[in-house]
C-alpha cells in the first residue's frame, strides 16, 4: 500500500508520473533504449528537454525576455553562483530562517551584506513586515517558502532593485508574477521532480545589467555558460529533467494550471490548520495566519503533553503516514503537503491526530 507521503524533499511525486516515468525506465516510448541510456545530444533528449522549458514557461506565464535553465548543485551551489556573478559591493538579505541564512553566508564571501529585516528574534516563525528594501544594493534576496519554520512569503513584492528569489520549496505550487523577479531558483526536489536537478529562471536583462561583475567566474558557475547552451554545455541529469517534464504534464493536463493547483493547496493547508486552531493537544508554531505556508505546516504539542510527541509519531505510523517529524531546530512536527499530496492523505493525518488527542486527552 502506497504511504501518506509528508516528506520535506524528496518528496511525494504524483503516481501518473511514477507510473509514466517507471516505464521509461525500461524503454523511452518505444525506442527499444531506457531513458537512462539515451545520449543527451539525441533527438529525444532535446525535444525532452525542450517541452519542459516550454510547460515551465507556459504554466508560471514567463514572460518573453527570461531563460528557464537546469543546472547542478542543488539551490546551495545557487547560494553561491548568485553573488558571484550578480554581487559588486553589497546586497541585501531577508532573513526568514536558515536557508536564508546560508544564502547570506555565501554573499559574504564576495561582498557586503545587508539584513533588510529578520525573524530570527522568534526563531522565524513570522514574516517580517514593513522593511525599507534600498536601493544602492546590487540585488535584494528573499526566500519565498521557508520549509523548515512553515512560513511563506505569498505576494510578489515591488522591489526598486533587482529581486532574486529562492523558491525550493513553492515554486510551480501557485501563480508567481515572473515579471517582478530578476532570478528565481529552486531544486526540483519539493514540488518539480526529484532531487538532482536545480532550476533557475533567469531574466537576460539581468545577465547583460551593470550588475554582472567583473570578477573571474568558473564556466560551470556562469549562468551564461547554461543559458547561451540551453543547459546543454555538459552532461545534464537527463532523468531528473524527464520526470520534471512529465511533472509539467500533470500540472497542465491533470491539474489544470496553477491558478487550480494554489486552489487545492489552500483546500489541503485549511483542513490541518482547522484542526489544529481548534485543538486541545496541538499547537501550529506560526501565530500569524497570514504567514502559515501553504507547503510546509509546523506544529507541536502544547505544553502539558510535551512528552507524548514521541508516541504521536509511533500512533502515525499505523495510519501509513511518513515524514511528518519536525526539523531537529524547531522540533515537533511538520506536515510537508507539497502539489502531489493528495488531500486524503491529510485528511488521514487529522484523523489521527483526532484520535490521538481523544485518547490522550487530561
Ligand atoms: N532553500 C530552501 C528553501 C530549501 O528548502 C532547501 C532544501 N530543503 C534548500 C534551499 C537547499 O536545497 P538543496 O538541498 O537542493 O541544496
Amino acid at each position: 500500500m502506497r504511504k501518506h507521503i509528508f516528506n520535506a524533499g524528496p518528496a511525494v511525486l504524483p503516481v501518473p508520473v511514477l507510473e509514466k516515468v517507471s516505464k521509461a525506465v525500461i524503454d523511452l516510448d518505444g525506442i527499444g533504449i531506457s531513458i537512462l541510456e539515451i545520449s543527451h545530444r539525441s533527438k529525444e533528449f532535446d525535444a525532452i528537454i525542450n517541452e519542459a522549458i516550454e510547460l515551465m514557461k507556459e504554466l508560471m506565464n514567463i514572460p518573453e525576455g527570461y531563460h528557464v535553465i537546469f543546472v547542478g548543485g542543488g539551490a546551495s551551489t545557487q547560494f553561491a553562483m548568485l553573488p558571484m556573478n550578480f554581487l559588486k559591493t553589497k546586497a541585501s538579505y531577508l532573513e526568514t530562517g536558515s536557508w536564508a541564512k546560508k544564502a547570506e553566508k555565501e554573499a559574504k564571501l564576495f561582498g557586503e551584506v545587508q539584513i533588510v529585516a529578520s525573524s530570527a528574534d522568534k526563531n522565524f516563525t513570522y514574516i517580517p513586515k514593513n522593511f525599507t528594501i534600498p536601493t544602492d544594493v546590487d540585488y535584494f534576496h528573499i526566500t519565498t517558502n521557508n520549509t523548515i519554520y512553515g512560513t511563506e512569503i505569498k505576494t510578489d513584492f515591488n522591489s526598486p532593485v533587482p529581486l532574486v528569489a529562492d523558491m525550493s520549496s513553492d515554486f510551480y505550487s501557485r501563480p508567481v508574477d515572473v515579471s517582478k523577479y530578476s532570478l528565481i531558483y529552486g531544486g526540483a526536489q519539493k514540488n518539480v521532480g526529484p532531487s538532482g536537478v536545480t532550476i533557475a529562471i533567469i531574466k537576460d536583462d539581468f545577465l547583460n545589467s551593470k550588475q554582472v561583475t567583473d570578477r573571474i567566474i568558473p564556466t560551470m558557475l556562469n549562468y551564461k555558460t547554461h543559458t547561451e547552451a540551453n543547459s546543454l554545455y555538459n552532461t545534464p541529469p537527463v532523468y531528473a529533467i524527464f520526470v520534471v517534464k512529465e511533472v509539467m504534464r500533470w500540472l497542465k493536463t491533470e491539474i489544470g494550471g496553477l491558478e487550480n493547483m494554489k486552489k487545492i493547496n489552500e483546500d489541503k493547508a485549511k483542513v490541518l490548520n482547522d484542526y489544529l486552531d481548534n485543538s486541545k493537544m496541538f499547537i501550529p508554531t506560526v501565530p500569524n495566519k497570514e504567514d502559515r505556508s501553504l507547503m510546509n505546516i509546523t506544529f507541536v504539542m502544547q505544553d502539558p503533553y510535551k512528552d507524548l510527541e514521541a508516541a504521536f509519531l509511533d500512533h502515525s505510523k499505523k495510519y501509513g503516514i511518513v515524514g511528518i517529524k519536525g526539523h531537529r531546530s524547531v522540533g515537533g512536527f511538520r506536515a510537508s503537503m507539497y502539489n502531489a499530496l493528495p488531500i486524503d492523505s491529510v485528511k488521514v493525518l487529522v484523523q489521527a491526530m483526532e484520535e490521538f488527542e481523544k485518547a490522550n486527552l487530561k
